[in-house]
């Protein structure tokens, strides 16, 4: 009877300990909300600033950045852009290579249909349809 009474109240213990032991992993939850809230108020910020309109067609940063064209960035062997800039290793039409690209509509910045009010958007990525960009980054995803 004694050996009993003291194996429940080591289960009780042990399912006390894993309670108390998942109860703290619960709680930083809301704090990682508030601070992907925190980070994407910073992204707003940044987007007001920095004010991304169009990636360069020569190192494919955002035009304008400080990485953008960079002296001693490190270059991509298979595109011969900036290694991990926003268009690294994007496939584009031969029309839109070397071109800076919109980053609000992903035609060729400053092109006729730039930002053509008219233009179809791509209900996947939001820039016009068959635009050089369209669907063609991963960013924000
Ligand atoms: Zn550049
Ligand atoms: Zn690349
Ligand atoms: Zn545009
Ligand atoms: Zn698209």
């Amino acid at each position: 009877m004694k050996r009993l009474f003291s194996l429940t109240v080591a289960i009780a213990f042990v399912s006390i300990m894993a309670w108390g032991c998942t109860k703290p992993t619960s709680s930083p939850a809301p704090s990682s909300n508030a601070s992907a809230q925190a980070d994407h108020e910073g992204h707003d910020l940044d987007t007001t600033t920095l004010a991304v309109s169009a990636y360069c067609g020569k190192c494919g940063e955002v035009k304008g950045s400080d990485a953008c064209c960079a002296e001693g960035a490190e270059s991509c062997d298979k595109c011969g852009l900036h290694k991990g800039s926003t268009l690294c290793c994007v496939t584009l039409d031969e029309a839109a290579v070397g071109k800076d690209l919109c980053a609000l509509c992903g035609q060729i910045a400053g092109s006729e249909t730039c930002c053509d009010q008219d233009a179809e958007k791509c209900p996947d990525c939001g820039l016009a349809k068959g635009s050089p960009l369209c669907c063609k980054l991963t960013v924000d995803k």
